[in-house]
C-alpha cells in the first residue's frame, strides 16, 4: 500500500471527515482491520484565512509548497491539497513538488461524468464559486457551472466559515442550503457539488432529488484507489 500524504487543517473538520473516510475505505478493500497508511501535515486554518483575506494567493501557495514538501520528506508517495478553495494554488504546488497531486477537481469530474451530468450547480466559498479556477477546470472536462446568485453565495460563504469550519451547524443553515440548492436545479443544474469540504456536514444525498457529488468523500477515495493501485511494471525498453 502506497502512503497517502495529506494537508489538512483547512478546516480539521473537514480533515476529519476525510481521515475517517480514506481509513473506512481502505478496510472496505481490504477487509478486517487494515487501515490506510497516511501522512497528515494539518496547519493552522486561521494563517490561511488571513492570507485569503489579503488575495495572497502566493504567499499560500508557497505554504502549501512548504507542506507538500514536507509530506514527501516524511515518504509520502502523494499529496492532497484537503479543500476545494485552496485547490487555487494546485498547480504551483504540483509544479514544485515530484509527487502526483490528486486534484480535487479532477475525482469530482470523474464522478459527474459517471453520473451523466452535464451542467451541476457549484456550491462552495466565495473563491471557489467566483474565482475560474475551479469552474474552468470542470469546463476542459465539458461540464459547465451554475453558480449561485450573489445573495446566495453570502450565505453560503457565510454558513461555510462562521459555522461548519468551527463545527456548528444550525438547523436554519440546512434549510437556507437546501433552498439554495433548489433554486440551482430550478436554474437548470443537473446535480449539486458540494465544493467546500465541510458541506457535507450540512447537506447530503437525502436533501436533495438530484445527484450530490460529495468532494470530501470523492477526493478521499481517489487516494485510497492511488494507494491500492498494483505497482506499475516498468516494460524494458524493446
Ligand atoms: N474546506 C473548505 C473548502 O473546501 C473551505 C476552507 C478553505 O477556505 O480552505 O473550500
Amino acid at each position: 500500500m502506497k502512503t497517502i500524504g495529506l494537508i489538512g487543517g483547512m478546516s480539521w473538520e473537514s480533515t476529519a471527515l476525510y481521515y475517517r473516510i480514506i481509513n473506512r475505505a481502505v478496510a472496505e478493500r481490504l477487509g478486517g482491520l487494515h487501515s490506510a497508511r497516511l501522512l497528515l501535515l494539518s496547519v493552522d486554518f486561521d494563517d490561511i484565512v488571513q492570507g485569503q483575506r489579503r488575495a495572497d494567493w502566493d504567499g499560500l501557495g508557497a505554504q502549501l509548497t512548504e507542506c507538500a514538501r514536507q509530506l514527501q520528506r516524511g515518504g509520502a508517495d502523494c499529496v492532497l491539497i484537503g479543500t476545494n478553495t485552496m485547490h487555487r494554488v494546485a498547480d504551483a504546488v504540483a509544479a514544485a513538488v515530484p509527487l502526483p497531486l490528486l486534484h480535487i477537481v479532477d475525482a469530482t469530474a470523474d464522478a459527474i461524468e459517471r453520473a451523466g451530468c452535464r451542467r451541476v450547480a457549484l456550491l462552495g466559498t466565495r473563491y471557489t464559486m467566483e474565482q475560474p479556477f475551479y469552474a474552468e477546470r470542470l469546463a476542459r472536462r465539458g461540464i459547465d457551472c451554475v453558480v449561485p446568485e450573489a445573495d446566495d453565495r453570502a450565505t453560503v460563504h457565510r454558513i461555510i466559515f462562521e459555522e461548519l469550519c468551527q463545527g456548528n451547524v444550525a438547523p436554519r443553515s440546512r434549510a437556507a442550503l437546501r433552498d439554495i440548492v433548489r433554486r440551482q436545479l430550478e436554474r437548470g443544474a443537473e446535480g449539486v457539488v458540494l465544493g467546500c469540504t465541510e458541506l457535507p456536514m450540512a447537506i447530503g444525498a437525502g436533501d436533495v432529488d438530484a445527484p450530490v457529488f460529495d468532494t470530501t468523500e470523492l477526493h478521499a477515495r481517489a487516494a485510497v484507489e492511488f494507494a491500492l493501485a498494483p505497482a506499475q511494471v516498468l516494460e524494458p525498453a524493446a
